[in-house]
Protein backbone atom coordinates (compact mmCIF):
# COMPACT_ATOMS: atom_id res chain seq x y z
CA UNK A 1 0.00 0.00 0.00
CA UNK A 2 1.40 3.35 -1.37
CA UNK A 3 0.03 5.90 1.47
CA UNK A 4 0.62 10.09 0.93
CA UNK A 5 -0.25 11.51 4.29
CA UNK A 6 -0.26 15.24 3.11
CA UNK A 7 -0.87 17.23 0.26
CA UNK A 8 -2.47 20.90 -0.59
CA UNK A 9 -4.99 22.09 -3.13
CA UNK A 10 -6.52 25.31 -4.79
CA UNK A 11 -8.27 25.16 -1.27
CA UNK A 12 -5.08 26.69 0.12
CA UNK A 13 -1.80 27.34 -0.89
CA UNK A 14 -1.29 24.60 -3.96
CA UNK A 15 -1.98 24.67 -7.43
CA UNK A 16 -4.16 21.61 -8.41
CA UNK A 17 -7.55 21.58 -7.85
CA UNK A 18 -8.96 18.79 -5.41
CA UNK A 19 -9.78 16.73 -8.32
CA UNK A 20 -6.90 17.06 -10.15
CA UNK A 21 -4.67 15.54 -6.89
CA UNK A 22 -7.05 12.86 -6.61
CA UNK A 23 -6.55 12.00 -10.29
CA UNK A 24 -2.82 12.36 -10.29
CA UNK A 25 -2.37 10.39 -6.96
CA UNK A 26 -4.92 7.98 -8.63
CA UNK A 27 -2.72 8.04 -11.98
CA UNK A 28 0.31 8.00 -9.79
CA UNK A 29 -0.24 4.42 -8.97
CA UNK A 30 -1.11 5.87 -4.94
CA UNK A 31 -3.54 3.45 -2.80
CA UNK A 32 -3.98 6.59 -0.22
CA UNK A 33 -3.89 9.95 -0.24
CA UNK A 34 -4.96 12.97 2.77
CA UNK A 35 -6.04 16.22 1.48
CA UNK A 36 -4.69 18.72 4.10
CA UNK A 37 -5.06 21.94 3.02
CA UNK A 38 -4.05 25.03 5.67
CA UNK A 39 -6.81 25.95 8.23
CA UNK A 40 -9.88 24.65 5.98
CA UNK A 41 -11.83 22.09 4.57
CA UNK A 42 -13.17 23.44 2.02
CA UNK A 43 -11.62 21.41 -1.01
CA UNK A 44 -13.43 17.78 1.06
CA UNK A 45 -16.31 17.25 -0.92
CA UNK A 46 -14.76 18.08 -4.12
CA UNK A 47 -11.79 15.09 -2.66
CA UNK A 48 -14.40 13.28 -2.16
CA UNK A 49 -16.53 12.54 -5.29
CA UNK A 50 -13.01 12.59 -7.47
CA UNK A 51 -12.06 9.58 -5.08
CA UNK A 52 -15.09 7.93 -5.04
CA UNK A 53 -15.15 7.99 -9.46
CA UNK A 54 -11.50 6.87 -9.41
CA UNK A 55 -11.25 4.69 -6.44
CA UNK A 56 -8.73 5.66 -4.59
CA UNK A 57 -8.55 5.97 -0.77
CA UNK A 58 -9.29 9.29 0.58
CA UNK A 59 -8.42 10.87 3.82
CA UNK A 60 -10.13 13.60 4.66
CA UNK A 61 -7.40 16.24 6.71
CA UNK A 62 -6.66 19.64 7.57
CA UNK A 63 -2.81 21.34 8.64
CA UNK A 64 -3.76 24.04 11.09
CA UNK A 65 -1.23 26.78 11.89
CA UNK A 66 0.19 26.82 15.37
CA UNK A 67 2.07 29.02 17.68
CA UNK A 68 3.90 28.69 20.46
CA UNK A 69 6.46 31.65 22.17
CA UNK A 70 6.31 33.14 18.24
CA UNK A 71 7.38 29.58 16.92
CA UNK A 72 5.33 28.37 13.83
CA UNK A 73 4.19 24.85 13.75
CA UNK A 74 2.04 22.86 11.64
CA UNK A 75 -0.69 20.18 13.20
CA UNK A 76 -2.31 17.64 10.85
CA UNK A 77 -5.53 16.61 11.80
CA UNK A 78 -7.70 13.47 10.03
CA UNK A 79 -11.21 12.38 10.03
CA UNK A 80 -12.38 14.75 12.35
CA UNK A 81 -15.60 16.36 12.17
CA UNK A 82 -15.60 19.36 9.99
CA UNK A 83 -18.69 21.57 12.18
CA UNK A 84 -16.80 20.96 15.39
CA UNK A 85 -17.81 24.72 16.82
CA UNK A 86 -14.55 25.25 18.74
CA UNK A 87 -12.02 23.89 16.50
CA UNK A 88 -14.28 26.25 13.88
CA UNK A 89 -14.08 28.88 16.20
CA UNK A 90 -9.93 28.86 16.26
CA UNK A 91 -9.77 28.17 12.27
CA UNK A 92 -11.58 31.42 11.45
CA UNK A 93 -9.85 33.31 13.53
CA UNK A 94 -6.41 31.68 11.68
CA UNK A 95 -8.22 32.32 8.72
CA UNK A 96 -9.60 36.14 9.06
CA UNK A 97 -6.30 37.27 11.16
CA UNK A 98 -4.26 35.54 7.50
CA UNK A 99 -6.70 37.84 5.22
CA UNK A 100 -5.18 40.98 7.45
CA UNK A 101 -1.83 39.71 7.58
CA UNK A 102 -1.34 39.80 4.01
CA UNK A 103 -2.64 42.79 3.36
CA UNK A 104 -0.05 44.15 5.52
CA UNK A 105 2.80 42.62 3.87
CA UNK A 106 1.35 43.54 0.42
CA UNK A 107 1.51 47.16 2.22
CA UNK A 108 5.13 46.74 2.97
CA UNK A 109 6.15 45.28 -0.20
CA UNK A 110 4.39 48.04 -1.85
CA UNK A 111 6.49 50.37 -0.28
CA UNK A 112 9.31 49.41 -2.50
CA UNK A 113 8.08 47.07 -5.14
CA UNK A 114 5.24 47.90 -7.64
CA UNK A 115 2.60 45.20 -5.98
CA UNK A 116 -0.86 46.14 -5.04
CA UNK A 117 -3.80 44.16 -2.86
CA UNK A 118 -5.36 43.51 -6.15
CA UNK A 119 -2.38 41.70 -7.83
CA UNK A 120 -2.43 39.34 -4.84
CA UNK A 121 -6.24 38.65 -4.37
CA UNK A 122 -6.13 37.89 -7.78
CA UNK A 123 -3.76 34.59 -7.07
CA UNK A 124 -6.23 33.16 -4.46
CA UNK A 125 -9.34 30.79 -5.19
CA UNK A 126 -12.70 32.85 -3.56
CA UNK A 127 -12.99 30.85 -0.43
CA UNK A 128 -9.13 29.90 -0.04
CA UNK A 129 -6.92 30.53 2.80
CA UNK A 130 -4.71 33.15 2.06
CA UNK A 131 -0.86 32.52 2.56
CA UNK A 132 2.44 33.65 1.77
CA UNK A 133 2.50 31.74 -1.25
CA UNK A 134 -0.09 33.80 -3.18
CA UNK A 135 2.33 36.47 -2.44
CA UNK A 136 4.80 34.62 -4.03
CA UNK A 137 2.50 34.22 -7.07
CA UNK A 138 1.80 37.43 -7.76
CA UNK A 139 4.79 38.77 -7.58
CA UNK A 140 5.85 36.19 -9.76
CA UNK A 141 2.87 36.99 -12.19
CA UNK A 142 4.27 40.71 -12.28
CA UNK A 143 7.73 39.74 -13.03
CA UNK A 144 9.62 40.47 -9.96
CA UNK A 145 10.63 36.67 -8.91
CA UNK A 146 10.47 33.43 -10.99
CA UNK A 147 9.27 31.42 -8.69
CA UNK A 148 7.46 30.68 -5.55
CA UNK A 149 11.23 30.10 -4.14
CA UNK A 150 12.85 32.66 -5.22
CA UNK A 151 10.23 35.02 -3.69
CA UNK A 152 10.16 33.34 -0.59
CA UNK A 153 14.47 33.64 -0.32
CA UNK A 154 13.95 37.28 -1.09
CA UNK A 155 11.06 39.27 0.76
CA UNK A 156 8.68 36.49 2.20
CA UNK A 157 11.00 34.83 4.84
CA UNK A 158 9.81 34.39 8.38
CA UNK A 159 12.14 37.09 9.51
CA UNK A 160 12.25 39.53 6.61
CA UNK A 161 11.93 43.28 6.71
CA UNK A 162 8.91 42.51 4.96
CA UNK A 163 7.14 39.83 7.32
CA UNK A 164 3.93 39.95 9.55
CA UNK A 165 2.45 37.23 11.70
CA UNK A 166 -0.89 36.23 11.69
CA UNK A 167 -2.70 34.73 14.80
CA UNK A 168 -2.24 31.16 15.61
CA UNK A 169 -3.73 28.82 18.08
CA UNK A 170 -1.74 27.14 20.98
CA UNK A 171 -0.65 23.70 19.62
CA UNK A 172 -1.21 21.97 22.47
CA UNK A 173 -4.47 23.12 23.24
CA UNK A 174 -5.21 22.20 19.44
CA UNK A 175 -4.32 18.73 19.75
CA UNK A 176 -6.98 18.64 22.49
CA UNK A 177 -9.39 20.26 20.32
CA UNK A 178 -8.61 17.96 17.38
CA UNK A 179 -9.29 14.93 19.92
CA UNK A 180 -12.38 16.32 21.50
CA UNK A 181 -13.26 16.23 17.37
CA UNK A 182 -12.73 13.00 17.05
CA UNK A 183 -9.74 13.62 14.64
CA UNK A 184 -6.52 12.04 14.70
CA UNK A 185 -3.56 14.68 15.30
CA UNK A 186 -0.14 14.55 13.81
CA UNK A 187 2.41 16.95 13.90
CA UNK A 188 3.74 18.46 10.38
CA UNK A 189 7.47 18.27 9.88
CA UNK A 190 8.57 19.06 13.21
CA UNK A 191 11.90 19.69 12.60
CA UNK A 192 12.04 21.45 9.43
CA UNK A 193 14.71 24.28 10.49
CA UNK A 194 14.88 25.54 7.31
CA UNK A 195 11.71 27.27 7.91
CA UNK A 196 12.66 28.99 11.38
CA UNK A 197 13.04 27.93 14.67
CA UNK A 198 11.42 24.73 15.70
CA UNK A 199 9.35 23.27 18.96
CA UNK A 200 11.67 21.86 21.52
CA UNK A 201 11.18 18.43 22.07
CA UNK A 202 9.61 19.20 25.62
CA UNK A 203 6.44 21.41 23.77
CA UNK A 204 6.15 17.98 22.01
CA UNK A 205 5.77 15.71 24.60
CA UNK A 206 3.43 18.05 26.16
CA UNK A 207 1.24 17.72 22.77
CA UNK A 208 2.06 13.79 23.16
CA UNK A 209 0.12 14.37 26.42
CA UNK A 210 -2.54 16.39 25.16
CA UNK A 211 -3.61 12.81 22.31
CA UNK A 212 -1.00 13.43 19.55
CA UNK A 213 -0.70 9.90 17.56
CA UNK A 214 2.31 10.77 15.35
CA UNK A 215 5.08 12.47 14.20
CA UNK A 216 5.64 13.24 10.15
CA UNK A 217 9.32 11.81 10.24
CA UNK A 218 9.82 11.43 6.12
CA UNK A 219 9.12 14.39 5.02
CA UNK A 220 10.97 15.76 1.96
CA UNK A 221 12.51 18.96 4.25
CA UNK A 222 13.73 17.02 6.63
CA UNK A 223 17.27 15.93 6.45
CA UNK A 224 18.93 12.42 7.75
CA UNK A 225 19.86 13.75 10.91
CA UNK A 226 16.27 15.28 11.61
CA UNK A 227 14.14 12.02 10.31
CA UNK A 228 16.77 10.19 12.85
CA UNK A 229 15.77 13.20 15.58
CA UNK A 230 12.00 12.76 14.91
CA UNK A 231 12.07 8.66 14.62
CA UNK A 232 13.85 8.10 18.32
CA UNK A 233 11.59 11.20 19.90
CA UNK A 234 8.21 9.34 18.78
CA UNK A 235 9.89 6.29 20.08
CA UNK A 236 10.85 8.11 23.33
CA UNK A 237 7.30 9.65 23.61
CA UNK A 238 4.98 6.33 22.13
CA UNK A 239 4.18 8.10 19.36
CA UNK A 240 3.85 6.61 15.85
CA UNK A 241 5.71 8.38 12.80
CA UNK A 242 4.23 8.95 9.27
CA UNK A 243 5.72 10.22 5.93
CA UNK A 244 4.46 12.44 3.22
CA UNK A 245 5.07 14.69 0.32
CA UNK A 246 3.00 18.04 1.54
CA UNK A 247 2.99 18.19 -2.13
CA UNK A 248 1.78 21.86 -3.34
CA UNK A 249 1.63 20.95 -6.89
CA UNK A 250 3.41 23.79 -9.28
CA UNK A 251 4.31 25.67 -5.89
CA UNK A 252 6.93 23.76 -5.06
CA UNK A 253 9.35 20.66 -6.08
CA UNK A 254 8.13 18.21 -3.92
CA UNK A 255 6.40 14.82 -5.88
CA UNK A 256 3.49 13.71 -5.29
CA UNK A 257 4.51 10.20 -3.38
CA UNK A 258 7.78 11.31 -2.46
CA UNK A 259 7.34 10.47 0.73
CA UNK A 260 5.10 7.64 2.31
CA UNK A 261 3.29 6.31 5.46
CA UNK A 262 3.69 2.27 6.13
CA UNK A 263 0.74 0.62 5.82
CA UNK A 264 0.72 -0.29 9.69
CA UNK A 265 0.38 2.80 10.14
CA UNK A 266 -2.03 3.83 8.29
CA UNK A 267 -4.34 0.54 9.59
CA UNK A 268 -3.51 2.12 13.21
CA UNK A 269 -4.58 5.59 12.12
CA UNK A 270 -8.08 3.81 10.98
CA UNK A 271 -8.44 1.87 14.24
CA UNK A 272 -8.54 5.51 16.12
CA UNK A 273 -11.42 7.04 16.93
CA UNK A 274 -12.97 9.39 14.38
CA UNK A 275 -15.75 11.17 13.38
CA UNK A 276 -15.73 10.77 9.69
CA UNK A 277 -14.01 7.36 7.45
CA UNK A 278 -12.13 7.12 5.43
CA UNK A 279 -13.23 7.37 1.65
CA UNK A 280 -12.73 3.99 -0.30
CA UNK A 281 -11.40 0.77 0.05
CA UNK A 282 -10.04 1.64 3.34
CA UNK A 283 -13.11 3.07 5.10
CA UNK A 284 -15.33 -0.01 4.73
P1 LIG B 1 2.11 31.02 5.47
O1 LIG B 1 1.17 29.87 5.75
O2 LIG B 1 1.42 32.15 4.84
O3 LIG B 1 2.94 31.41 6.65
O4 LIG B 1 3.14 30.49 4.37
C1 LIG B 1 3.83 29.28 4.62
C2 LIG B 1 3.65 28.36 3.44
O5 LIG B 1 4.52 28.81 2.41
C3 LIG B 1 4.04 26.91 3.71
O6 LIG B 1 2.89 26.15 3.93
C4 LIG B 1 4.69 26.45 2.44
O7 LIG B 1 3.77 25.76 1.65
C5 LIG B 1 5.03 27.71 1.68
N1 LIG B 1 6.49 27.92 1.54
C6 LIG B 1 7.38 28.18 2.51
N2 LIG B 1 8.62 28.35 1.99
C7 LIG B 1 8.50 28.16 0.65
C8 LIG B 1 9.41 28.19 -0.44
N3 LIG B 1 10.70 28.47 -0.25
N4 LIG B 1 8.92 27.95 -1.69
C9 LIG B 1 7.62 27.69 -1.88
N5 LIG B 1 6.71 27.66 -0.89
C10 LIG B 1 7.14 27.89 0.36
FE1 LIG C 1 1.73 25.31 2.31
FE1 LIG D 1 3.22 22.53 6.92
ZN1 LIG E 1 1.52 21.19 4.26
Amino acid sequence: MIADLHAHTLASDGTDTPTQLIEKAAAQGLDLIAITDHDTTSGWDEASAAAQRVGISLLRGIEISCKWQEISLHLLAYLHERSDEPLLAELSAARDSRDSRARRITELLAADLPITWKDVSAQVEPGATVGRPHIADALVALGIVKQRDEAFAKYLYTGSPYYAAHYAPDPVAVVKLVRAARGVPVMAHPFAAARGPVAPDQLIAEMAQAGLFALEADHPEHDDSQRAHTIALAADLGLHVTGSSDYHGRGKTNRLGQCTTAPTVVEALLSEPTAVTAIGALGR
